[in-house]
Parts: C-alpha cells; structure tokens; sequence
C-alpha cells in the first residue's frame, strides 16, 4: 500500500494573455480533471489547484496595446479563462490569480528564504537601457536591425524573420518599440538561483523515479548532459512580484520564479476560505501527501527541474513531485496551433455551439500522452455520433426503455443466470479493474478506450440475449437480461462520470440512486441496484451533430487562417 494518504494535482497556470484553446486542454486540464474526478470516486482525498499565470512581458505589452492597466486586462482575461473552464467541468478545488496580495507574499516569502539561506547569487547581466524612459527595457520591448539576415524590426530576442535568437550584444541599432528612441546596453544586478549547485541532487531525483513518462526524464536528462547553469530569478520590470529587498525598485521576480509558487499561495487562499488558515501545509509540507503536476511537454523544465530545487531549497520541508504526467502537443487538423495566427479552436466558442462532454471525450480518445496527436472536426464528429450516441446512449437508452415499458420502471428480478449472464457481469467487473490500472498510471487514453470497448460489449450482450424477442416467449427471462442491462447502465454511471460529468450526472439523477456521484458512484460489486429499485430515463444524453454544424465550423477554421 502507498505511504501517501492524499493527492495534490496541480494544472499548469495558464497564461492570462489570451483565452484557452484546444491544445491546452489537451495537454493539461481535460486528463487533470479526468485524473482528479477518478481518485475523488475512488473516495480519495484530493485537492486540485490552479490559476492564472498573469506577471511577464507579454501581458504588458498586451495592455499597452489596448491602452489599459496590466491589472486590468488580467482581471479581464481570468474571468474569461476560469469561466470556460468551469463550464467544460474542470473541477479545480481553487482557481486563484498570480496577481493577488497572497501570492505577491507568499513569493517574496520564498525569495527570502532562499536569499537567507545563500541559495540565491548576486551577479550582474546586461541589459537594454532607455534614457529617455530612465530605466531598463526587457528584451521584447527593443527592436533593431537582425545581424543574421538584416531584417530591420528584429526583437530583442529573437528575429522572426530569420528565426535566429539573438544576443542582445549583437543587435544592430537597437531602440525602444515604445518611443522609438535609440537604447544602450547597460550593466544590471540581479539575483540568480544556482541550479549548477543544485545538479546532483536533481539527477539522484530524477534517476529515483522509475514510473515516470519516458519524455519527462529523457527531458530532464539532455538538461543534465548540458549541465545546469545560474538562473536569473529576478529582472528589471515593473508588472511582476516587486523583489522584497532595499534599493531593487524597478526590479521584480522572474515569471518562472513566481509562477509555480502560485500553486502554494493558491492553496493558501483555498485554506482561508474555509477558514483554517494552516490546512495548507498539510497539502505541502506532509510527507504523507503526494504531489502531481500535470502540464504540457513546453513546461516540463519548470516543473521537472526548477521548482522542485526550490522547494528542495526551502528551509521548511516542501514535498517533491511524486510524478510529472506531462503530455506532448495536439494538432489541429494536421498543423501545428498557433494563437499568433488565430489557427486555434478557442473555448468560448466550442461552448456556444457544443456540449462539454462530446470534446472532453474525443480529447480523452486522442491524447497526447507519448506523441503529439491530431484533432479534427470530422473525428470529433464521428466520436461523438457514432461512439457516445450510438453505443453509450444507445444502450442506456434501449435498456431504461425496456424497463419502462414492460417491467413498470423497476429494476427486473435477477431470476436463473445463464452462462451468458455471468459472462457479461465478469467482463463488467473485469473491465472496471482494468480501467483503475489505468488510471493509476496515468493511461488516461487507454482508460477512455477500454470504457468504450465495454460498451460496446454491452450493447453487444443486449443483441444476443434479444429482449424484444424474450419478452413474448419467457418474461422471466426477459427481466433478467435487462437486470443484467440494469446492473452496466448503473456501473457506466460511475465510470463514464470521470470523462463525461454533465451526461453521467443526468443518468444519475434518473437512476434514483440515493448519494452523490462524484465521491460514491464508482461501481463495485456491493453497488449493483437492487431488483424492484424504480429507475427512469434521462433526456436523450447525446442528440447527433449534423453534418452543417461540422462544415461551419471547418470553415471558421478556414477563415481565421485567411
Ligand atoms: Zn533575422
């Protein structure tokens, strides 16, 4: 048995720039939540955490762009994002802002210690200064001439023509995106976490972990063939966590710094909330508590290798990760994503034209736990008529039917089983102990398969056992089959819940199943429903998507590209 007692998963942060798209989903919230929704019906104890990632460049760039306050445009932008979450029923137990006081505390909490502990190192980097503006610009509000390819507007950091990143020494004529005046580089203090130090430590970590996604340690092993070097913790900038020391005006905490130490201070508020201020530290500093960070494969670095040496750098006992389940990229129709190019299906929109569960199924089908996969919208289409509607639906659909019309809407006696009856249950209770192993070890596609193939085993069960056919010539045979029929729409109530929450929570109302779903619907032999126990018949669970739905959306697609 495992020494843990319970579970904190953590979702990504996403970035407060812009809204959620398919590819974070994907990578980060849809298998999170799946997870997370398996261990409660499990009757486990979870917290899931998350948040809005809302310091760094991009975001007052953005703002300037619009003409209003950093702050506002993120308060605008983490409505949005936790909305739509929300909406596809991504169950987070607290979604918190970057931005908020406890988190500015909590970070400079962490600064401190690490700066108390001669964790952290002072240096100098060089930086772009205005003197008209009087202070320092980050690389991304320069531009100049490319030196690789001439391109006149290159970025500070990179040239997107050429695709060259580029050092800021090597920038010709560099000036200020902001009033277009010419900038000089200039010497500047900052603070850098030593990760150099920090290598051994990390690699005996890392090698300890034995059950982890090969692309998470291969990834954290070509960081160590590299070897790991000083990292600036701290930069010149006035949106950000303001580094809590005397004279750093104008300086605050890198993003990548602060943004992980969101999870602690998210727990934090979740624990004032329920006023027991303290609770958190079970979730962080108990080493009964098992720590997950479910991300994408662009934030394993974060996760992987800088957060965990700082917590491992912390005077109070932080936990480590137990595990990282990251996920690669999901394509959208064969191309890569791209927000820059509005080559991407956003959340708000999928909401207003589909339900959530039809793309928390498909995504589950397709994802992109060991490659990158590919979602298409002739995929989504077939997913969901021919697999939720026609297999699933179908079958909960012809069996509560059955029982309604000729057995008054109560379960049937379980009259002389037959071979075929037992089978059926065995490779119920069979598949439900396959998809735990599953799940335990983050397989969340191959959990999503197996539910479906013993659908599909049902409905073929209800085929052979021919009800329709029994009913005229041996009722009692006849009733029970459809016990047996009974006995998988009740188990499918538990199991589909953790992919499809808003489908299975309508099956279980109509159930009549007394408790709730989420923490007691997972299915077992002592849960089967009783005979006489009155059931009726949700709404119709998956209506078809038509062919012009999907074109319009094609098109969309199509057009945004344009
Ligand atoms: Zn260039």
């Amino acid at each position: 048995m495992s020494r843990f007692q319970r579970t904190l998963v953590t979702a990504a942060l996403p970035y407060a720039n812009g809204p959620i798209h398919l590819g974070h989903l994907a990578g980060v919230y849809v298998p999170a939540d799946i997870y997370v929704r398996y261990l409660r019906a499990r009757g486990q104890s979870v917290l899931f955490i998350c948040g809005s990632d809302e310091h760094g460049v991009p975001i007052t760039l953005a703002a300037e762009k619009e003409g209003i306050s950093p702050k506002e445009l993120v308060d605008r932008n983490y409505v949005g994002i936790r909305d739509s979450l929300r909406d596809l029923g991504i169950s987070f137990d607290n979604f918190s802002q970057t931005s908020r006081p406890i988190h500015t505390q909590t970070s400079q909490e962490f600064f401190l210690d690490l700066h108390a502990s001669g964790n952290l190192r002072q240096g100098t980097s060089q930086q772009f200064y205005s003197e008209s503006a009087g202070r320092f610009l980050p690389d991304r509000y320069v531009e100049g001439t490319c030196p690789h390819c001439d391109h006149e507007s290159a970025r500070g950091d990179q040239c997107e023509r050429c695709g060259t990143q580029i050092e800021a020494e090597t920038l010709i004529k560099p000036r200020s995106v902001v009033d277009d005046s010419a900038v000089t580089l200039k010497d500047s203090t900052h603070w850098f976490l030593p990760m150099g130090d920090m290598q051994p430590w990390l690699e005996q970590w890392i090698n300890s972990k034995t059950d982890w996604r090969e692309n998470v340690t291969n990834y954290c092993r070509g960081w160590f063939r590299q070897g790991l070097g000083d990292r600036a913790v701290t930069r010149d900038l006035d949106w950000g966590v303001p580094v809590p020391l005397e004279n750093h005006e104008g300086k605050v905490l890198y993003v990548w710094f602060d943004a992980p130490i969101g999870y602690v201070s998210a727990t934090k508020e979740w624990a004032n909330d329920r006023d027991d201020p303290e609770a958190w530290r079970t979730w962080w500093q108990d080493d009964s508590t098992r720590l997950l960070h479910f991300l994408g494969k662009d934030n394993i670095v974060f996760h992987a290798l800088l957060f965990p040496a700082m917590l491992n750098a912390h005077s109070e006992s932080y936990i480590v990760p137990d595990n990282i389940p990251a996920n690669e990229f999901l394509n959208l129709e064969g191309d890569k994503l791209s927000t820059s190019r509005n080559y991407a299906v956003w959340l708000p929109d999928y909401l207003e034209s589909f339900a959530p569960d039809s793309l928390r199924y498909c995504l589950a089908r397709n994802l992109p736990e060991s490659r990158d996969t590919n979602f298409t919208w002739a995929d989504f289409q077939a997913r969901h008529n021919n697999e939720l509607a026609d297999i699933l639906g179908n079958f909960i659909n012809r069996t509560l039917t059955f029982v309604e019309k000729y057995f008054d809407g109560r379960v049937p006696e379980m009259g002389e089983l037959l071979d075929v009856d037992r089978q059926a249950l065995a490779h119920l209770d069979t598949s439900i102990g396959q998809v735990e192993r599953l799940m335990e070890s983050f397989e969340i596609r191959a959990a999503a398969e197996a539910l479906l193939l013993v659908t599909k085993e049902a409905n073929r069960y209800f085929d052979e056992v021919q009800p329709w056919a029994t009913r005229k010539s041996d009722l009692a045979r006849c009733g029970t089959s459809l016990y047996v029929c009974c006995q998988f729409v009740r188990a499918f109530a538990g199991i589909w819940a953790i992919i499809l929450p808003e489908s299975m929570e309508k099956l279980w109302d109509a159930l009549n199943i007394p408790g709730n779903l989420e923490s007691e619907g997972w299915p077992s032999k002592e849960r089967r429903l009783p005979a006489g126990h009155p059931v009726g018949k949700p709404e119709i669970l998956f209506q078809k998507i038509e062919d012009e739905t999907i074109a319009a959306q094609v098109e969309r697609l199509r057009a945004a590209t344009q």
